[in-house]
């Protein structure tokens, strides 16, 4: 007998392990788009006439993130942002997946490179040491997403960062030991000098966003960026995905009880650190360079 989705009689596609719930294409969307909406209202991530700067990479919680955005009732305009970072060999068939993508849904995309905002591709940075690569490519990436989002008059920039990577990022504070970050007990005053961000899928697992993006048909096959060997997460990332698939709801246990520590810590000790400016570019930073420049200075 085959399992039959538990809001009408018609096959279940997707059984979800926490609740032990089984949904049809239909429902299972249905449940994920409300699942994202309500994220979306808990951490009051937009508010109306917000002009949201999406980044798009192309890649599939990107896509998945575009498609939910444009298709829940927003009173906010989307602006897709797809950064090239001049990956050899990957980023050409993600930026064209991007580009239908934008097509399809009807929204005027923009395109920003590395080489826009340093005069050099990703490859060419990494020639003599591509060891760096994720965190070099990761504060160039934020770079170009502030930069377009600030061109186009964006009022927020929304990402599409996962549980996963929320519970990646709170087990790698504990195990780099970490404890600034694991108590927020150094805070500055960030929030109020970049743009906001906002993480709509940051209550969604990579399972149901890879699941959605396959039962709505919106996924295709992509080449894995060459540095992927690189990744820092990589570890953490197998590992918590073992731990979740044998306790679900392991992710999310992570992600709460850290929101629970922040709660019950209160407001820092010492107050909010105030940031100046980047000699160089002007953007906001606790140095004398941010982090973009001093990577930049180094790779000259
Ligand atoms: Fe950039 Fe690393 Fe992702 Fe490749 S795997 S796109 S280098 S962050
Ligand atoms: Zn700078």
């Amino acid at each position: 007998m085959p399992v039959l989705c538990g809001h009408c009689e018609k096959k279940a596609v997707y059984a979800d392990p926490a609740t032990k719930q089984s949904f049809c294409g239909e429902h299972f969307s249905v449940w994920y788009e409300n699942g994202v909406a309500s994220a979306i209202e808990k951490y009051r991530m937009i508010e109306p006439g917000d002009r949201i700067a999406v980044g798009l990479s192309g890649g599939k919680d990107s896509t998945v993130l575009l498609t939910v955005l444009a298709k829940l009732d927003l009173d906010a305009e989307l602006i897709p942002v797809t950064v090239d970072e001049g990956i050899g060999g990957y980023r050409d068939d993600t930026i064209l997946a991007a580009a239908r993508l934008c097509d399809k849904l009807g929204l005027d995309g923009r395109l920003i490179s590395f080489t826009d905002i340093c005069g050099k591709t990703l490859d060419e940075l990494l020639s003599r040491d591509p060891r760096q690569a994720c965190s070099v490519c990761g504060t160039l990436r934020r770079r170009a997403l502030n930069q377009a989002a600030r061109d186009v008059g964006a009022t927020k920039i929304a990402t599409g960062h996962c549980l996963d990577d929320e519970a990646q990022s709170v087990l790698m504070n504990y195990l780099r030991g970490d404890l600034t970050r694991v108590t927020g007990s150094f805070q500055t005053n960030a929030d109020t000098l970049f743009l906001p961000r906002i993480k709509p899928l940051c209550r969604s697992t990579e399972r149901e966003t890879v699941a959605y993006g396959l039962v709505n048909r919106l996924l295709t096959d992509l080449p894995e960026c060459p540095y992927t060997k690189y990744a820092l997460r990589a570890g953490v990332r197998t590992g918590l995905g073992k731990l979740e698939y044998k306790n679900p709801g392991t992710m999310m246990r992570i992600v709460t009880g850290q929101e629970k520590l922040l709660a019950k810590l209160g407001p820092p000790e010492g107050g909010v650190k105030k940031m100046g400016r980047c000699e160089l570019c002007g953007e906001p930073t606790l140095r004398r360079l941010c982090a973009a420049c001093s990577l930049l200075e180094k790779r000259r």
